[in-house]
């Protein structure tokens, strides 16, 4: 499932502070759709989920990182696991006092009472944001109607919409498309948000060939050590992920440790630092001129570049070497960061009250 805010508007978080802000549960990769696109191959037979009272022990103790504000509930698709069990866990992060957020495709609002039903629990059960994947490859399986149904009662029940579209030069939907189809059966759409987000060729989107648009983004990664994000295997990962398994990539497991002291030493990384400050494109670039290496910079997206340094040969050996004999590098810039605000560590988020 993709989320505007984790894909599409990396330019403009860029500027956000480093420290960890979202925690999201990829509560299951099982999803009722199969879109081409998809970063982590989700579909029926994925069965593995996060049990929900180990989301409910994980709600206890990220607590302890203050300047933690938001939890996200998203997947593969977070509505299989049944409304009343989602509104507990929505429940349990309101009481925490996080903005509640799902992300999920929308295929179960296709009847408008039920539709309105299950939004009207979420509201009550604390939900702040809903947000809403739609796009060609969603509308594979997805139908208008599901949309304007979800829009409507969002509207009606106070969450706040955000509506996400993966857009490349032979996409035929795109916001200005959503915006028409709404228009024409919504009086008022100005509360909406919707974000057009580029692709990312990981997952089942290796095999697509849709030319992404021009204006990529390759800077420093806005998601890394800001957005810990926990897989239904209770794998922690640095990042909101739109990769598949690679053992780097990872901060730990909720089967050794608790997720407050995964995140902690996530600080330690000099590598996700150097993603934090420079992006993975940058580093490949420093790579190259430091070994005279040639490795790969031209990526369509900061999250492809990743999938390079894991997957392709010798790169994530020689970006080790590069950033282990150069930490001063990263000391340097994470005290100019501190300086301006930019960056905080464990010591200040688990002190700030
Ligand atoms: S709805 Fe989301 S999780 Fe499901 S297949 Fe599509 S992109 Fe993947
Ligand atoms: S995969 Fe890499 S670039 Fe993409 S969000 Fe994660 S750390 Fe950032």
């Amino acid at each position: 499932m993709t989320d505007y805010r984790e894909y599409s508007t990396s330019k403009s978080i860029v500027g956000e502070a480093i420290s960890p802000f979202v925690l999201a549960f990829h509560l299951t990769y099982k999803c009722p759709l199969q879109c081409e696109h998809c970063c982590f191959n989700c579909n029926m037979k994925k069965s593995q989920r996060i049990h929900e009272d180990i989301v409910k022990d994980v709600l206890l103790d990220i607590n302890k990182v203050k300047s933690i504000k938001y939890v996200a509930f998203t997947g593969g698709e977070p509505f299989l696991y049944g409304i009343q069990p989602l509104a507990e866990m929505v429940n349990k992060a309101k009481a925490g006092g996080k903005t509640t957020r799902i992300i999920t495709s929308g295929f179960w609002a296709g009847v408008d009472l039920y539709a309105e039903n299950v939004l009207d629990i979420l509201a009550k059960a604390g939900l702040d944001e809903l947000s809403l994947s739609y796009d060609d490859y969603h509308a594979k399986y997805v139908p208008h109607h599901n949309l304007i149904n979800i829009v409507k009662f969002s509207l009606d029940k106070g969450i706040k919409l955000f509506i996400s579209t993966t857009t490349t030069e032979n996409n035929i939907i795109n916001k200005k498309f959503i915006i028409d189809i709404l228009n024409k059966e919504i009086k008022d759409i100005t509360g909406i948000i919707i974000e057009e987000t580029g692709l990312a060729h990981t997952g089942r989107a290796s095999k697509l060939q849709e030319k992404v648009c021009t204006d990529r983004y390759i800077g420093p990664c806005p998601f890394v050590l800001r957005h810990p994000t926990i897989t239904p295997s209770l794998r922690v990962l640095p990042c909101c992920g739109t990769l598949p398994y690679h053992k780097h990539h990872e901060i730990g497991n909720l089967k050794k440790d608790s997720i407050s002291n995964i995140i902690e030493q996530s600080y330690n990384s000099l590598f996700f630092k150097w993603l934090a400050f420079e992006g993975p494109v940058k580093l490949i670039e420093r790579v190259n001129k430091a070994f005279d290496t040639q490795y790969t910079s031209a990526h369509s997206s900061i999250c492809d570049a990743c999938n390079y340094i894991y997957s392709a040969n010798g790169v994530y050996a020689d970006i080790q070497k590069y950033v282990s004999s150069n930490p001063q590098v990263v000391s340097i810039e994470e005290m100019v960061l501190q300086s301006l605000n930019k960056y905080s560590g464990p010591s200040e988020w688990f002190a700030t009250l």
